[in-house]
């Protein structure tokens, strides 16, 4: 009987395809499953590689981003894969799909937002290319950075008892999200339609936070970037070890924004910071006698990071703790998922 990507989900395809593909390098460290592949490249460095595409109607609308905040945006993505494992980025590749009306104007400009990141982050813009699309446009980028060898975060390494942090605030982009299809603006204050809009617009890859961790001694277990909402990532993080987490509700972070709009609509700001994605924020656990200095390291830094639970042995399972002590499951499949 044949199965459609509808059935099989994009995990499911990726398990498909990662059973049949086998790396034969022993260079290859991590292949398919985690933010970035990571192969040997001398005594002491891997190289981290990434890829990731952003496509029109599906994750942009030309209506509501600018082709500055497009081309900081596609990148922005790919600089977080690398973040997410403790890595920095040197070099990129973009490889564009253009329908034959695109303006040189519009690439200009989507270049200049290609090149304002890189240029902060140091990223060498090196190659691509460049095809014509029938309908929508795309953008590829493909992403090498390099990390320490003993300083590479996976997203497999988490042990029960060990606790959950997470950068900036989370839910943000999400909304901002809903802000801009919305027909009827109505929410709340600008200021806070603003900054929500922004988060979701010009994610801020968290590359000096990363970078905080790479260099200090923390036993930092696991890591990922959460691109499809913190359950389904932290999910991510549990699943190969078959373990679970508790969160606790009232440790979430809520922006000022968030939580302001959500009074105002009848949302509960919780379910948004759970599983709203592309926040690019870092969620990672570390032992518990490293949270002291955990906390110290980032009293200097310009983000910070909240302590929102802690690994369990329970295979799978996500457990929300509320404010009251009440439990409820949650399910880490509800998330962005493409195909479902
Ligand atoms: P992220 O959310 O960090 O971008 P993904 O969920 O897209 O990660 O990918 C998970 C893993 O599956 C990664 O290791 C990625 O390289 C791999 N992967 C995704 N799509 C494919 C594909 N078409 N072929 C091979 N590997 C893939
Ligand atoms: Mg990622």
């Amino acid at each position: 009987k044949m199965t459609n990507l509808k059935q099989l989900g994009e995990f499911g395809l990726i398990e498909r395809l990662r059973s049949r593909l086998n790396t034969r390098s022993p260079r290859v460290k991590k292949g398919i499953g985690d933010d970035c592949a990571v192969f040997s490249a001398g005594a002491n460095t891997v190289q981290l590689t990434s890829t990731d595409a952003l496509i029109e109607s599906i994750h942009f609308d030309l209506k509501t981003i600018s082709p500055i905040q497009l081309g900081r945006k596609a990148m922005a993505v790919n600089i977080s894969d690398i973040a997410a494992m403790g890595g920095t980025p040197y070099l990129a590749l973009i490889s564009l799909g253009l329908p034959t009306s695109t303006s040189t104007k519009f690439i200009d400009k989507l270049y200049l937002g290609l090149q304002t990141i890189c240029d902060s982050h140091k990223i060498e813009l090196a190659g691509g290319d460049t095809v014509a699309s029938p309908k929508h446009l795309f953008i590829n980028v493909c992403i090498v950075g390099e990390a320490c060898k003993n300083r590479v975060f996976y997203r497999t390494g988490a042990k029960p008892g060990d606790q959950i942090f997470v950068t900036g605030n989370l839910g943000d982009s999400a909304m901002g999200l809903k802000i801009l299809k919305a027909k009827n603006k109505n929410f709340g204050a600008a200021k806070h339609r603003n900054a929500l809009v922004k988060k979701h617009l010009e994610p801020i890859p968290r590359i000096e936070e990363s970078s905080l961790l790479a260099r200090s001694r923390l036993n930092v277990t696991s890591m990922i970037d959460i691109s499809d909402g913190l359950t389904q990532d932290l999910g991510h993080l549990c699943s190969k070890d078959n373990l679970g987490a508790n969160l606790y509700e009232d440790s979430l972070p809520v922006s000022e924004a968030l939580y302001n709009v959500c009074l105002q609509k009848k949302y509960d700001p919780h379910n948004w910071t759970l599983q709203g994605g592309e926040d690019y924020e870092l969620l990672f656990t570390i032992k518990p006698e490293d949270v002291k200095n955990l906390k110290r390291l980032f009293l200097k830094a310009n983000t910070f990071i909240s302590h929102i639970g802690e690994i369990t042995n329970s295979p799978k399972k996500i457990t929300l703790i509320r404010e009251n002590g009440s439990k409820v499951s949650l399910k880490t499949e509800s998330g962005f998922n493409h195909f479902k």
